[in-house]
């Protein structure tokens, strides 16, 4: 099944009819070597599935990392994206449209936000970090005197411009782009003790993300969330949760931080929000939050554009009215407790659809690609660690797919090594 139904795209790109490895070789003369060599050249998806150029099908486990919240061409965020395009595509945000304030009144009613909360819209995760970021330097706990410190921890990723690079912790990433922007310390990961002895009133923001994603599915607890938020009130800090990667449905609820009951002073969005169609937010809770940034301070040109709105609305609409949240806690809560009983796994992390586990051996990027030839897209963020983010919609059955088929996996790549 490898016939793409004809359509505009394929007279401008002959996407049938061309293997896989010539289309690596043409990426590697014409695109920039960032991301190394691309595991497959996909072509189609539909729900859970996936087909790369030669006609393989795979099960897709990591949703374009946590961002394909209803899987593949989703046939109503699909219409509704076509729809709004084919009637008013973009307007500078010297204008607004009726998607973009809807979507914004949205946002604010699932995250239960107070009397003043707003929202400012990018393009992606980092972005959104970026506006966060400036919204820090704003803030100094209403005193006169600026505050230029921020708190992040040990092992946070926030993407990959320079703001967002200053929060993030990896070495390999930061060190070649020095002097990234200074005033944040990274202090130990979940450890309230050396929390209470960083936050203090020369502390504007500390960002956290309640599961941190690229460091391996390591969640943070209910306790130090709550502590969290308790030290950065007292001292007039920001509390802003990075919720790029787990909000808008992952764990099973709207944000993972609902699971703690805390009202952060913003909260950072972006991959799963529009099912597929880059969009990012900012939302800042409550009046005095909401006006760090005054008129002029921040802006972009393609942040809240009415075709992004559109496919996020249409995002969420599906995710409540296909009974999505329920979905991903169960068929979450079922993948978990299998993997753990695997002979290999020795531990298993996460929540809903976004999981990570430990293997018993330094086998991780082998069992990648092992699962890629037996037809499943999983991804590894660390050595011994692999993790999942499939779409939400994923059913019991395709899970136990891979259970069935992970023992020859894992095996396979042993064997490899
Ligand atoms: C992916 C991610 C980002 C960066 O998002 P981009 O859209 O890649 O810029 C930031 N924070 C977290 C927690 C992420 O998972």
């Amino acid at each position: 099944m490898n016939t793409v139904e004809k359509s505009p795209v394929t007279e401008l790109v002959e996407t049938t009819g061309h293997a896989g490895s010539e289309w690596l070789s043409r990426y590697s003369s014409s695109l920039m070597g960032v991301f190394g060599t691309p595991q497959r050249v996909l072509v189609r998806g539909s729900g859970c599935l996936v087909w790369d150029a030669d006609g393989k099908e795979y099960l897709d486990l990591l949703g374009g990392i946590a961002v394909n919240a209803l899987g593949h061409a989703h046939p109503f965020v699909t219409s509704v994206i076509a729809s709004q395009l084919s009637t008013l595509g973009h307007v500078s945000n010297f204008f607004t449209s009726p998607t973009q304030i809807a979507l914004a009144e949205k946002l604010l009613a699932l995250a239960d936000a107070p009397a003043g909360s707003k929202v400012f819209f990018t393009n992606s995760g980092t972005e959104a970090n970026e506006a966060a970021f400036k919204l820090a330097r704003r803030n100094t706990g209403g005193s006169n005197t600026k505050r230029t410190k921020i708190i992040a921890l040990e092992g946070a990723f926030h993407g990959r411009t320079m703001g967002a690079l200053a929060l993030t912790s990896k070495e390999a990433y930061r060190t070649p782009f020095e002097p990234l922007p200074g005033g944040v310390e990274h202090i130990p990961f979940g450890d309230i003790e050396a929390l209470k002895d960083a936050v203090d009133e020369t502390v504007a923001a500390v960002f956290l993300e309640p599961i941190q994603g690229e460091a391996g599915v390591r969640p943070l607890s209910p306790e130090y969330l709550r502590a969290a938020r308790e030290l950065t009130a007292r001292v007039g800090a920001l509390l802003i949760l990075d919720e790029v990667q787990t909000g808008i449905g992952r764990t099973g609820k709207w944000f993972a931080s609902e699971e703690a009951g805390i009202v952060p002073d913003a909260i950072t969005l972006a991959k799963g929000l529009g099912g597929g169609f880059p969009i990012g937010a900012l939302v800042t809770m409550g009046e005095q939050t909401s006006s760090l940034l005054s008129a002029g301070q921040h802006g972009t040109t393609f942040g809240g554009n009415p075709v992004a709105t559109a496919a996020a609305l249409a995002t969420l609409h599906a995710i409540e009215s296909q009974n999505v949240l329920a979905n991903a806690t169960a068929v979450g809560e079922h993948l978990r407790s299998a993997l753990a009983a695997l002979p290999g796994v020795t531990e298993v992390r996460g929540a809903g659809l976004l999981i990570g586990f430990d293997l018993d051996a330094d086998v991780a990027p082998a069992v990648v690609q092992a699962a890629l030839d037996a037809g499943f897209i999983i991804n590894s963020p660390g050595p011994r660690t692999i993790r999942l983010a499939p779409p939400l919609v994923l059913t019991t059955a395709q899970a136990d797919s891979f259970l069935a088929a992970f023992p020859a996996i894992l095996q396979t790549a042993k064997d490899a090594q």
